[in-house]
């Protein structure tokens, strides 16, 4: 037999059987015999990848890529392209610009090496 759940005003939720056949709408508080209301629980609401991403027309074949996650992943790394996560694009944004600075620091090595070797040296 099904459960339901119930609220009485004074005692609160409780669970009930109930009968498919029966009237299941209310039922009697075990605490004070004061017909309950049901309680109707909202259905749980899943939201699949693929609807989330929305179809798009790749920039490069101008093909349009169908809408999911999957297909926009295979489309990009089809181009050579990477998918960034969250966070992941401030990570990168540090990494160039450390590899950035390692190229200068060793421009600026090699400019005072060549000046040292002229008799240019510091
Ligand atoms: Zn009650």
């Amino acid at each position: 037999m099904p459960t339901y759940d119930y609220r009485c005003s004074t005692h609160g939720r409780f669970e009930a059987f109930g009968r498919m056949k029966d009237d299941t709408r209310e039922a009697p508080c075990p605490s004070c015999g004061v017909p309950a209301g049901k309680v109707f629980l909202r259905p749980t609401m899943i939201v699949s990848e693929e609807r989330i991403y929305t179809p798009y027309e790749c920039p490069v074949t101008g093909k349009m890529i169908g809408g999911s996650r999957r297909a926009h992943e295979e489309n990009l790394k089809r181009h050579g392209c990477h998918v960034y996560e969250a966070g992941e694009t401030r990570d990168e944004e540090r990494r160039r610009e450390d590899n950035f600075n390692a190229q200068i620091d060793k421009a600026m090595e090699a400019v005072d090496k060549t000046a040292g070797e002229l008799g240019y040296g510091v």
